[in-house]
């Protein structure tokens, strides 16, 4: 298997005489692929019901006779202004309050019928016109699904939409009233269309369990309109074009189900973008580490494709940081050790006009440029290296798991300010952050890890098992834990585990709830530590715990590390403990690990479950693959700016290697 090498590329903005040098360029650099028309339908459907589809036929053709093949974006993310002038009510409300106005991207409702089914026309004549053009060779549904602050909408259509859902699910109103608990400040409700969408609000919440199950009603949503596009698709084109949809970072930044949307879909897509508008440095390697593992235990698959890989300075306002080409290529180098088997280089052109004038692309408006050079030698030189694993399974001992439902809870109600991370204001990126805290000593000491969701996992695979800010439990999930653990497996649960119920309501015995047998503690006492934090020590090493304390009384556990501040009425008890279980264990962790804490922790955790941790040095990741005839090899990438020397080979400054065993 080779790596697909593409691009995307807007043939709305350029002529044919660019476009013809344009193709030439790519297939000298290699690339042989180009992802067209995600935000192109007022050009195929200038009016409605009257498709013109001109542009892009002459462009596939075009682009074919220099052996590229296309990949079509349904443009569903940015709609005509005749369908706007239709029913202007299809746009979005955000739950800010803030109206969204033609022009921009993701503002229409998935809810809103006019709009829906216009799309669902327009998606289904791009499908019978394309379906069996062979120049074709896959579909990209929408764009970035849920992102922007779309993924929760607060509109009329939804609020209809909200209420069906609403008696689909509980039946009778006397359940809502119960599961939500709303006697409490007099919310009962006696018909589903009394109840209210949640919004912000000038002081005080709304009932936490309105607003989960609204979450749901919007992840709901999306996917539905995301399934139809997909089986209008699938219905009408060659078995041989396959389709995905482009997902982003965070994983968990949303409401919406990454894993529900691409249901049914061939495999998994994401847009790659390390650093991005204003950051003045790239977010760190290992928590990309953590979401390109998250793309990859989307799907059944183990590979998956980068539909937008970065390759030079982005952004929509503002821009930040410029990185250089080697860590450009490195990055491009990192999604392929983690799964990817198609790159799409984002973008080919840097466009003199238009919404995405700060998206620099390969090529400036002059002809080749340096990113256009580095880039072809990165996919000339290594093509080899990348070819040697690229599309073998992905071996892991280790898993991360995660749980929807509660990422929804903790968005609005994040129990700790050091949980509210809001780097655009409709992004919450607490629950992620906290996750990698569990998922970084896995990349640092060179443990091939999977990211999966707690309901849908197979334990079989893995030794060790970390589930983090898991307060809403479901009890199948703790007794597939429990049977995995009794069998040997090896089990680490954060702070705040089993405090609730799937459906958000407080359990009534002692926390961790369903997990205090398997942990052989009870929480005794807690605090929100907010943005300070409190002294531990783990044997003899001081290290600090964030964002939460919990003391624990040991049942059956035995400790591992405790608080060591004076200040805290909790001085001296145990933060750490872990517990044997059948032939496994369960480490029970009361706090946000400090990175020291969490080094030493993890070491010890990782040999007691028989994995071999490695630590390589700063900045290096050390990533075992299969090669093509199952042998293992290590892929190693430097994310330093200086050389390094590792497994006795050197590795440049941002470069990666390939090593036998
Ligand atoms: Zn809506």
């Amino acid at each position: 298997m080779e790596v697909m090498w593409g691009t995307a590329y807007y043939p709305e903005q350029w002529d044919l005489p660019t476009i013809e040098s344009d193709a030439r360029l790519m297939n000298e650099a290699g690339i042989r692929y180009v992802r067209l028309m995600e935000f192109a339908w007022a050009c195929i459907e200038p009016e409605e019901g009257c498709f013109d589809f001109a542009l892009f036929d002459k462009v596939i053709a075009k682009f074919a006779e220099f052996g590229i093949k296309s990949v079509l974006g349904t443009p569903s993310a940015t709609y005509p202004i005749w369908l706007y002038e239709k029913d202007p009510s299809l746009i979005q409300i955000h739950p800010t309050g803030i109206n969204r106005i033609f022009g921009t991207r993701r503002g229409a409702c998935c809810n809103a019928g006019t709009y829906t089914q216009a799309a669902y026309k327009m998606v289904e004549a791009l499908a019978d016109h394309y379906g069996k053009n062979s120049n074709v060779v896959g579909w990209q549904i929408d764009n970035e699904l849920g992102h922007e602050g779309s993924d929760r909408c607060v509109c009329e259509h939804c609020k209809r939409e909200w209420h069906q859902w609403l008696q689909e699910k509980f039946k009778k109103i006397e359940t809502l009233n119960a599961v939500w608990g709303t006697t409490f400040w007099g919310t009962q409700y006696s018909r589903f269309d009394q109840i209210p969408q949640p919004k912000s609000e000038v002081a005080s919440m709304q009932n936490p369990g309105l607003i989960l199950d609204y979450y749901r009603f919007c992840s709901v949503s999306a996917v539905r309109f995301a399934q139809r596009q997909l089986s209008i698709i699938k219905n009408r084109v060659a078995p041989a074009q396959w389709v995905t949809t482009n997902l982003y970072p965070p994983p968990h930044g949303v409401v919406t189900d990454m894993a529900e949307l691409l249901r049914g879909m061939d495999f998994a897509g994401f847009d790659y973008y390390p650093i991005w508008g204003n950051m003045n440095e790239p977010i760190p390697y290992f928590f990309w580490a953590y979401v390109l593992s998250y793309i990859r235990g989307l799907s059944a698959k183990p590979d998956f494709a980068i539909l937008e890989q970065f390759t030079r300075i982005q952004g929509h306002w503002c821009l930040g940081a410029t990185v250089s080409s080697k860590q450009a290529n490195l990055w491009t180098s990192h999604a392929i050790a983690y799964g990817a088997s198609k790159i799409f280089y984002f973008r080919w052109r840097t466009a003199a006009l238009g919404q995405e004038q700060l998206c620099y692309g390969i090529l400036d408006n002059d002809k080749k440029s340096a990113c256009y050079e580095s880039i072809k030698e990165n996919i000339l030189t290594k093509s080899a290296d990348y070819q040697r694993f690229v599309g073998t399974p992905f071996p892991a001992e280790a898993c991360l798991l995660y749980d929807k439902d509660n990422m929804r809870m903790l968005r609005d109600q994040y129990l700790t300010e050091g949980l509210l991370m809001e780097p655009a204001p409709f992004l919450r990126t607490g629950y992620d952050y906290e996750l990698v805290r569990s998922f970084a000593p896995f990349v640092i000491y060179g443990i091939n890890a999977d990211v999966k969701s707690a309901r849908e996992v197979d334990l079989a695979p893995y030794k060790l098992v970390s589930l983090q800010l898991y307060q809403l439990a479901d009890k199948d999930v703790v007794q597939k834990l429990a049977a995995w653990v009794k069998q040997g497996g090896h089990l680490v649960l954060g702070w705040r585990t089993g405090v609730r119920d799937s459906e958000n309501r407080a359990i009534d015995t002692a926390a961790p709830g369903l997990f205090s047998e398997l942990a052989g503690v009870e929480v005794e006492s807690f605090e929100s530590l907010n943005k300070t934090k409190v002294k531990v020590k783990l044997g003899l090493i001081p290290a600090k715990g964030e964002n939460w304390a919990e003391a624990l009384r040991l049942t059956t556990a035995r400790p591992l590390a405790h608080y060591n501040d004076k200040k805290k009425p909790y001085h001296k008890q145990v933060c750490v403990a872990v517990n044997s279980y059948g032939k496994g264990k369960v480490y029970y962790v009361g706090t946000s690990l400090n990175e020291i804490g969490l080094f030493f922790f993890y070491r010890k955790v990782l040999k007691d479950a028989g994995l071999k941790p490695k630590f390589y040095g700063k900045g290096i990741e050390v990533i075992k693959r299969q090669d093509q005839d199952g042998k293992e090899i290590s892929v190693i990438l430097n994310h330093n700016p200086r050389a390094k020397r590792v497994k006795g080979r050197r590795v440049d400054a941002f470069d990666m290697i390939v090593t036998d065993g």
